[in-house]
């Protein structure tokens, strides 16, 4: 009897074993198949390691901008196409590790859990459609005029990026070999295979008196009948000295914000102290990365603990150890214009199977309510003025642009980064923008000339 139930045990323990093993098995071809499948061992997708299979990477009006002919995976015929949209398409080697063709790749070949890759080949495997137009980032690659930096547009309301540009870039038909950018010592291959909008860190400048006038107008509600006097410099109580860019005299907080002047903005950061404008700057969502579409965006770094009194006012104009992401400044300039809301930007459109059927489709989310719709409505007025009081509409004829400039000091000797961030009002064309021009000098000539250039060419492009 004992032997019996020993034996029974036994074989039940058995049978149990290769229920596991047997479901471990089927779990990880569901979850991992994708996976194995698209491993650039497997012939039938890569060729010498290189993805040779799959379907086509198109713009939002279906221009090709990678496909497959005679076995090969080949790019747009225009240089400017492949040269600004690389970071976003990728390449099919997988150096541009963010690219669509590298994060997207089980879709482009068409892998499914039923039919395997049955799709995949010539003509086979699914089409992903991407939001940006092939035509505004060409204008934006030409305008950022061979200087390193960046340019995004999305929707505010929608989330759709309509223009994603990152410079250094190449062609990737020749492409710079991987010892010329190894060896390179004059730094103009830096970042070469980063997407900076959703990758880069700068130093923000003044575009970060924007988080700074949220915060006062969120916590002093008199702020906007205050006058502030600036000489030029200023002592803080710690006998440390903030310079300004101007002699500003006297200005109201509208004017302060309208002029960029750095005394107003120190004293009110100094006023809020740390940890309020670190509660705006968390908030408004820069001390964070979003995923989206299968990336994560890079952190920026505002850090306000154990700052001096003259440390914050420094801080309150984007100066001290203030970092921010690109997209996070695009998506909190998007913030304003929607009423508070931020929604979060996405780059693929669909996917759609060599039948056109929908295989996937995007939909708009939020990244949250960064402020009340008072608040953001206060702040839609001060950035309008600064257009229309300060710059001049010149540079944004008929588009109601609501922006705010930056040239961010990065020491070393070098020209500041070039900054300019906003949206325009229009219903009609809502659209948020961020350009960054590394080392460009003045934010508002030279980012504000980009983004002027890079407006036209999407209002251009809607318009056809
Ligand atoms: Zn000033």
């Amino acid at each position: 009897m004992n032997t019996i139930y020993k034996r029974c045990k036994i074989l039940f323990l058995l049978v149990a074993f290769v229920i596991a093993g047997m479901s471990v098995l089927a779990g990880t071809f569901i979850v991992k198949g994708n996976e194995y499948v698209i491993k650039s061992a497997n012939r039938h997708l890569y060729s010498g390691g290189v993805l040779i299979s799959g379907g086509r990477v198109l713009d939002r009006n279906g221009v090709t901008l990678s496909s497959i002919h005679d076995g090969e995976r080949i790019y747009s015929d225009y240089s400017s196409y492949r040269r600004s949209t690389l970071h976003l398409v990728g390449d099919q080697y997988g150096f541009i590790a963010n690219g669509v063709q590298t994060t997207w790749a089980s879709e482009l070949i068409g892998y499914n859990l039923i039919t395997g890759v049955f799709n995949a080949g010539e003509n086979g495997g699914n089409d992903l459609r991407l939001t940006v137009d092939a035509d505004v980032n060409a204008a934006a690659l030409s305008a950022l005029d061979g200087r390193k930096g960046c340019v995004g547009v999305y929707n505010y309301k929608t989330g759709a990026l309509l223009c994603d540009v990152s410079a250094p870039t190449y062609d990737v038909y020749d492409k710079p070999s991987n010892s010329d950018i190894e060896d390179d010592a004059t730094g103009r291959y830096t970042g070469l295979y980063l997407n900076k909008l959703f990758a880069g860190q700068y130093v923000p400048g003044s575009v970060f008196k924007t988080v700074t006038a949220v915060c006062a107008i969120e916590n002093i509600p008199d702020v906007f009948s205050r006058t502030f006097r600036c000489e030029g410099e200023w002592t803080a109580a710690d006998g440390k000295a903030i310079i300004c860019n101007d002699e500003h005299g006297y200005v109201t907080f509208e004017e302060a914000f309208n002029q960029s002047c750095n005394v107003a903005f120190a004293q009110l950061a100094i006023e809020l102290g740390a940890n309020r404008l670190q509660k705006t700057a968390d908030k408004l969502g820069l001390n964070a990365g979003f995923r989206t579409d299968r990336i994560m965006t890079a952190k920026g770094s505002v850090d306000l603990s154990g700052a001096s009194v003259s440390d914050l006012g420094w801080a309150g104009f984007g100066q001290y150890t203030d970092i921010v992401n690109p997209a996070a400044i695009m998506t909190m300039m998007g913030a304003i214009a929607n009423g508070g809301v931020a929604v979060k930007p996405y780059f693929v459109d669909s996917v759609s199977s060599p039948s056109g059927a929908n295989v996937y489709s995007a939909s708009t989310s939020e990244l949250g309510t960064y402020m009340s719709p008072q608040t953001a409505s206060l702040m839609d007025g001060i950035l309008r003025s600064t257009v229309t009081d300060y710059y001049g509409e010149s540079k944004f004829e008929g588009l109601r642009v609501c922006a705010k400039s930056g040239t961010a000091e990065v020491g070393g000797g070098l020209e500041p980064h070039a900054w300019f961030a906003g949206y325009s009002q229009r219903e009609d064309f809502p659209y948020a923008f961020v350009v960054v021009v590394e080392n460009g000098g003045s934010g508002y000539n030279t980012a504000g000339s980009v983004a002027s250039e890079v407006l036209d060419a999407l209002y251009y492009a809607l318009d056809r």
